[in-house]
């Protein structure tokens, strides 16, 4: 039996340790906050109207999550994750809602979203995704590093026009991963294409998605309010050294092994003795920064059609400048809001949050209500909100991301004694950040041979 710290308690550090411990180790997470989870947690915010379930960061799974839905089998909640009702999208245009839907290729085609001659280059990309489909793995997107080559918006420009990118991909893409399409890649755009074509239904954890990382926390020994400063490994084992919130004392922890489950742009600070590999490819990890408004209200309106809404670049200005992605229907989950009551989360555009990063929550959700306005969604009165900003929020997986993946998974030269985890190895998702935590516990095991 071996000791190992695993530091960060995110989904992809709780499920490592959960592995590491199901193995017979001896296991420890050190996590900064004082409630674990990372951008899998969920709030309870208490209002006059009853209590009501805020999904801070991540908002819903999917029936293709398989390693996801196994730790969760295994844990006892598969009853718990339910199908979220309604679950269709819909896209504003000319100020009309359309359908814009994940989950039936055949409503989005009776949608007038796009013109006739749009649709008929949507095949394209069908054709894509067959000639890619030796390299396009969403468990393995290194695979596909050869084909990384062009940003998203140019790629689906090239193949499929400029009507299909504004009106659909980018609006589902950006309220998805809150980045413009410039920041993501084309073959992320087929990595994520090639997932949803695999099965998609949306579900959601009855009473919020925080129940995983919550039931992980409970099987594993996690320490909270430590924040750590400071990852050494050598061929002798890792030291740890954390300050601990409130006392603000150092301490040191030693291990047989570490496993550093950070955001990706966070490891750098913390990993003293990175190889200069690694540490180049740590500095090539990017993020963007983004906030959520939750907005609580009495009813549920009547003026949102399905779960989610999506606002294109292109609708801004004939809007006022609108500044949101999109809207999701957090009330269509089971468990997250009294009956009857809504509860909304909103996300701003990089540029909008950029611009209100410091301003005060009150003004944040002005700027959102004022948004919503003037659009079909109309007017809200919220009875309590919640703002959340995320930085880091998602892994951009930009164009030239890959070759970089690759070439460090590949790397000879490693620090010993050390294992990563995180959504950054290979999707900006829960299941993807689970399922790195997953082979992390067998990296670290490996090292200890
Ligand atoms: C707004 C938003 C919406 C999302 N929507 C979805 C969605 O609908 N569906 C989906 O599948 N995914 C979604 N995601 C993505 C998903 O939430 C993430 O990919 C996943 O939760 C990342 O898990 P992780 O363990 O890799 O990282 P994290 O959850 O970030 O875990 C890292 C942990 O490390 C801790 N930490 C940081 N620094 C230190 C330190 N120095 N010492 C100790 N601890 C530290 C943090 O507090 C955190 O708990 C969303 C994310 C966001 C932000």
């Amino acid at each position: 039996m071996a000791s190992i710290s695993i530091v960060g308690g995110g989904i992809a550090g709780l499920t490592c340790a959960w592995r590491l411990q199901r193995a017979g180790h001896d296991v420890e997470v050190l996590e900064r906050e004082a409630t674990p989870g990372g951008r899998m947690r969920s709030e309870r915010v208490t209002t006059p109207r009853g209590a009501f379930v805020v999904d801070r960061g991540a908002q819903f799974v999917a029936s293709g999550y398989t390693n996801l839905r196994s730790v969760a089998e295994a844990l006892g909640l598969s009853s718990r994750l339910q199908r979220i009702h309604p679950a269709h999208n819909a896209i504003l245009r000319a100020g009309r809602w359309h359908a814009g839907d994940y989950e039936s290729l055949a409503a989005f085609l009776r949608s007038d979203l796009l013109s006739l001659r749009t649709k008929a280059r949507l095949p394209r990309l069908l054709f894509e995704l067959w000639r890619g489909r030796r390299e396009l793995d969403p468990y393995h997107p290194e695979r596909a590093a050869a084909l990384d080559r062009e940003d998203m918006s140019a790629y689906l420009r090239r193949v499929v026009g400029e009507e299909a990118a504004e009106f659909l991909f980018a609006p589902a893409f950006s309220s998805t991963f809150d980045s413009e399409p410039e920041e993501l890649s084309g073959t992320f755009a087929l990595l994520a294409m090639r997932f949803v074509l695999s099965g998609f239904r949306l579900e959601a954890f009855d009473g919020g998605l925080g129940l995983l990382p919550r039931t992980l926390a409970e099987q594993v020994p996690v320490r909270t309010g430590c924040e750590v400063m400071a990852v050494e490994t050598g061929d002798g084992g890792a030291r740890i050294t954390y300050r601990s919130a409130g006392s603000g004392r150092e301490s040191r922890v030693l291990a047989d092994a570490a496993v550093v489950a950070l955001p990706g742009s966070l490891v750098s600070g913390v990993c003293a003795t990175l190889t200069p590999e690694e540490r180049s490819f740590f500095s090539s990890v990017r993020y963007g920064r983004g906030i959520l408004c939750f907005l609580m209200t009495d009813r549920a309106p009547a003026t949102i059609p399905g779960y989610g809404v999506a606002f294109p670049r292109r609708e801004h200005a004939e809007h006022g400048g609108l500044g949101l992605y999109g809207l999701a229907v957090d009330h269509a989950k089971r468990g997250v809001a009294p009956a009857g009551a809504g509860l909304f989360n909103v996300s701003l555009t990089a540029a909008a949050a950029a611009q209100h990063w410091d301003a005060p929550d009150d003004a944040i959700v002005a700027f959102v209500l004022a948004a919503l306005a003037r659009t079909p969604v109309g007017r809200i009165e919220p009875i309590a909100h919640a703002v959340h900003r995320w930085d880091p929020m998602l892994p951009q997986f930009y164009a030239g991301y890959l070759p970089r993946l690759a070439r460090f998974g590949a790397r000879r030269e490693r620090s010993p004694r050390l294992a990563f985890a995180g959504d950054y190895l290979i999707g900006p998702y829960t299941e993807m950040a689970l399922t790195s935590g997953m082979r992390a516990a067998t990296d670290a095991v490996r090292w200890l041979d």
